[in-house]
C-alpha cells in the first residue's frame, strides 16, 4: 500500500485536537495506537507517518495496518468501512474479505431496528498515487443485496435511480443503513437457529466493491 500524509484530513484533526475533542471511537482507536509497535517516539504512525493524536480524531481515516476495531479496509480497493455501532457487531477482515458479525442472535420476528447497523463507506483512493483525480472520484454508487436487508444510503432509500447521484471525493463518507428481516426464519425446519450470511456490495461508475454481514435468528419458543 502506498500510504502518504493527506494534509486536508490532518488538518481537520488538528482543529479538533486543539478544541481537545473526545469522542468514545476516537479515544478506543488512540488505546490501541499507544500499545502498537508502529506507534513511533514522537507520537506519529510509523506507516502513514500521520500525526495520531489528529489521525485517530477523523472519523474518515483508517488505520494501516487495520488494527482499529470501528474501520477496516477492503483489501486491494483503496476504500474502508466504519462500523457506528461496535457494541452490537465486529468488523473484521478474514480471507481478504471485511466481514461484519452481528454479536448476539435475534428472536424471531424482533424490531427491524434492533437489526439496525451504521456502516460508513469512505473513499481512500488518495492514499494510491496511482489513481487520476478524475479517478479518485467514486461516482453514482448505489447497494446491492438480497431482499432479506431494508437498507438506505444518507438515510434515503437506496434503489438505483435515486441514489444515483451520490458521489464520494477523496477522504468522503457516505452511511450506509441495514435492517435485516428476522422474520425469514423457515418455521417448519428442524433448526434451532437461522445462520444467515449475505453480500452487500457498493456498485460505482467503474467498480463494485462488497463486504459481508452474519448473523443469526433464534427459533421462536
Ligand atoms: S495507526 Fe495503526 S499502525 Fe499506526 S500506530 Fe496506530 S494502530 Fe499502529
Amino acid at each position: 500500500m502506498n500510504q502518504k500524509i493527506r494534509p486536508n484530513r490532518i488538518l481537520k484533526g488538528w482543529a479538533k485536537a486543539i478544541l481537545n475533542q473526545h469522542t468514545e471511537v476516537g479515544d478506543q482507536r488512540m488505546a490501541v495506537c499507544n500499545s502498537c509497535p508502529n506507534k513511533t517516539a514522537i507520537g506519529t504512525c510509523a506507516i502513514c507517518l500521520c500525526p495520531l493524536i489528529t489521525k485517530t480524531k477523523v472519523l474518515e481515516e483508517a488505520c494501516p495496518a487495520d488494527k482499529w476495531i470501528d474501520v477496516k479496509r477492503i483489501p486491494g480497493q483503496y476504500v474502508a468501512l466504519r462500523l457506528h455501532e461496535t457494541d452490537k457487531a465486529t468488523i473484521n477482515i478474514e480471507d481478504n474479505k471485511v466481514i461484519v458479525a452481528y454479536n448476539e442472535n435475534f428472536e424471531y420476528n424482533s424490531l427491524e431496528e434492533d437489526t439496525e447497523l451504521n456502516i460508513d463507506f469512505i473513499n481512500l483512493r488518495g492514499d494510491n498515487d496511482d489513481f487520476s483525480a478524475v479517478d479518485i472520484k467514486l461516482k453514482r454508487l448505489y447497494l446491492s443485496h438480497c431482499g432479506c436487508f431494508r437498507s438506505t444510503i444518507n438515510n434515503k432509500e437506496h434503489t438505483h435511480i435515486n441514489q444515483s447521484k451520490v458521489q464520494l471525493n477523496d477522504g468522503e463518507a457516505m452511511t450506509i443503513t441495514l435492517r435485516y428481516d428476522t422474520k425469514l426464519f423457515d418455521l417448519s425446519s428442524d433448526k434451532d437457529v437461522e445462520v444467515f450470511s449475505k453480500v452487500i456490495r457498493v456498485v460505482s461508475d467503474n467498480d463494485t466493491f462488497q463486504f459481508k454481514v452474519i448473523g443469526g435468528v433464534d427459533k421462536p419458543k
